[in-house]
């Protein structure tokens, strides 16, 4: 088997790979990413094609609403069955993780006003990653609340190349790693965990429910591409030392599999324990994540003559 190593987007877009291409996402499952290597972790056997499936599930999950939820103190879940959008409520208005694709903007603002609160009062739009599945909507967000939109810089690039229905997307601050952004007494803090993308933001903040305080971490993906070029590996080994020594309770994630969302939300109950604080899970994600990353540079490596 023969790799090319090419460092430009574009082709690797044309090669139809693993959501690489800006602002088009979904026409990039064509053909789909390989069911090798396997990987075995906690007794679950995944393939880069097993979890591209469960992060994405059908075209229908992508865009149908999921019940908006509240996660913990003042961090609600607003986004789709499987590409997550969350909503932090302060009393100076709220703050918006991710818009997701462009078509789901109206769906996600719906389960704002759900959930009770008003999402033109969403004054800061932040992201997860500059993946269209994620970030597509951020003009069509900025165009209904007038939010302040947030860019980690090494992700500006691949931003600034997403432009649905030709719409600039919007980047009113630029973001380095280590970045705080506050909003009525709630900060977050922006960790860079390149790899999945160059400015792949891992996100953290503590919430207060119940009278005890928790530590909150919005990881972002750490999905490799089918090809690790050496200075990825290095990005991702970095990421992968980063987000496991990051302070948490509660992991959350771009798409709801990567912390089961909706096996954790069928047990939200009044009187039961929240379940969606695990911290015994929390570096679960990053520990499939990189058995996959060893395994797919593993099988490159064996490739080469
Ligand atoms: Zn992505």
């Amino acid at each position: 088997m023969k790799y090319i190593l090419n460092g430009s987007k574009l082709s690797v877009c044309a090669l139809g790979a693993l959501l690489l291409c800006p602002g088009g996402a979904a026409v990039a499952q064509n053909p789909p990413p390989a069911d090798h290597p396997a990987v075995t972790v906690k007794g679950q056997t995944y393939t880069p094609r097993s979890i591209l499936a469960r992060n994405m599930g059908t075209p229908e999950d992508q865009t149908t609403q999921f019940t908006p939820h509240k996660i913990i103190g003042n961090i609600y879940y607003v986004g789709t069955k499987t590409l997550s959008s969350f909503l932090i409520a302060t009393p100076e208005g709220n703050i918006l993780i991710d818009s997701t694709y462009e078509r789901n903007v109206p769906t996600i603002a719906k389960s704002v006003a759900d959930l009770g609160f008003k999402f033109s009062d969403v004054k800061i739009l932040l992201g997860n990653h500059a993946h269209g599945d994620h970030q597509e909507g951020d003009a069509l967000v900025k165009q209904m609340t007038g939010a302040q939109v947030m860019a980690m810089a090494e992700d500006v690039p691949l931003l600034q190349a997403m432009k649905p229905g030709g719409k600039e997307h919007p980047i009113d601050r630029i973001l380095h790693d280590g970045d705080r952004v506050t909003l009525g007494g709630t900060t977050l803090v922006a960790h860079l965990t390149p790899g999945h993308t160059r400015g792949c933001t891992t996100w953290t903040t503590t919430a207060a429910d119940g009278g005890k305080t928790y530590n909150v971490m919005f990881g972002c993906s750490l999905r490799p591409p089918a090809m690790i070029t050496p200075a990825n590996a290095e990005e991702f080994t970095r990421a992968f030392k980063t987000v496991r020594a990051l302070p948490c309770d509660i992991q959350l994630g771009d798409h709801g599999a990567q912390y089961n969302m909706q096996e954790k939300y069928a047990k939200l109950k009044d009187g039961n324990p929240n379940p969606f604080i695990d911290p015994a899970s929390c570096t679960l994600e990053a520990d499939v994540q990189e058995a996959m990353f060893h395994a797919v540079l593993a099988e490159q490596q064996a490739a080469w003559p």
